[in-house]
């Protein structure tokens, strides 16, 4: 049944759920968590497959026709590709995001359950970087875990994400431009944003899309390609033709404008923002019995309240509570 579209108190209307299915991660990303890792939610905490199901099935209804699986690491959910199958048949794009290390495992049960995009997160090519960043040695694995994906035409296009870091990311830059032209994926570079759980971000920090895009387009020229409503990211071709590469900037070049966005975290709270200081909890009245026209009103208030954009750059900024691997990106 549908029902009338999610529109917030600014006139969005609402397109795109971010879900993570879990805070658990394997890595252990300097600009995420600490080397000990957090603690985890206890697993009655976590939504339960049958709850995530009835919610998608709900926010489908209310137009929401993009869903991106998230974490922590949503591969680490046990038995994750059935909920993605679950899931697929709800929306008309069911997107995931991961380490890729257990893609080479999993690649093909979630191509067959239904997942139709992929980004990939990576942050170096090279490997004692990659370890440097991710305190883990996993790069191959990865890469093979990659290939696996790329493999399957239905998962392409295949994105590679890399979180950019002053101090880091400059090495970067060339070495994933090659990638980019050499391979079939569109790597995306994604400014530092204050979600880190050691709370130790500053601006300083943030190397700008804008500096690595002029690194690359000084060895090989970019065009601009059009921005896509509600696109994140800012895409590039290289001008001769081999293959794309973005930048996904928030904190330099917000993109808050046209955001149609909202999250939904493993633990069953709303989030209208990325960097929303408030939360509405929706497992409470779903394991409390809430009809769905009761749910939908909640979602409804809870929307109209979205944030009009962030404030990271603004005095006085507060980092949320919950950091990037409890909300999903
Ligand atoms: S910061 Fe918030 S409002 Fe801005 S694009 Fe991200 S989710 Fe949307």
């Amino acid at each position: 049944m549908a029902r009338a579209p999610l529109i917030d108190g600014h006139g969005r209307t609402i397109g795109d759920l971010r879900l993570s299915v879990t805070d658990r991660c394997n890595f252990r990303c300097q600009y995420c968590m600490p080397a000990e890792g957090l603690p985890w939610l206890d697993r009655e905490e976590v939504l339960h497959f049958e709850e995530i199901e009835r919610l998608v099935a709900l926010f489908a209804e209310l137009g929401i026709r993009d869903v991106r699986l998230t974490g922590g690491e949503p591969l680490v959910r046990r038995d994750f590709p059935r909920l993605v199958s679950m899931l697929s048949p709800l929306v008309d794009d069911l997107a995931i995001t991961t380490n890729g290390f257990l893609l080479e495992r999993d690649a093909e049960a979630l191509v067959r359950a239904g997942a139709t995009r992929f980004n990939v997160s990576i942050d170096s090519l090279q490997r004692d970087r990659f370890f440097e960043m991710t305190r883990r040695d996993a790069l191959p694995r990865v890469l093979k875990g990659l290939e696996t994906l790329a493999a399957f035409p239905e998962a392409h296009p295949i994105k590679v994400n890399a979180v950019a870091v002053r101090g880091f990311t400059e090495q970067e830059a060339l070495p994933f431009a090659r990638f980019a032209r050499e391979h079939p994926y569109q790597i995306r570079f994604i400014e530092f944003m204050p979600l880190d759980a050691d709370r130790t971000w500053s601006p300083e920090q943030v190397l700008t899309g804008e500096e690595l895009r002029a690194a690359i387009h000084a060895v090989y020229p970019l065009e601009p390609e059009p921005r896509e409503a509600h696109a994140t990211a800012r895409v590039y071709r290289f001008a001769d033709g081999q293959g794309h590469i973005g930048f996904i900037n928030p904190v330099s070049e917000p993109f808050c404008g046209d955001c149609n966005r909202i999250r939904l975290t493993a633990d069953g709270k709303l989030r209208t923002c990325l960097f929303s200081l408030n939360e509405t909890d929706l497992r409470a009245p779903l394991r409390s019995g809430a009809t769905d026209d009761e749910l939908e009103q909640v979602i409804r208030d809870a929307v109209w309240r979205k944030e009009l954009k962030h404030h990271v750059n603004d005095p006085g900024f507060i980092q949320p509570a919950r950091s990037m691997s409890a909300i999903g990106g």
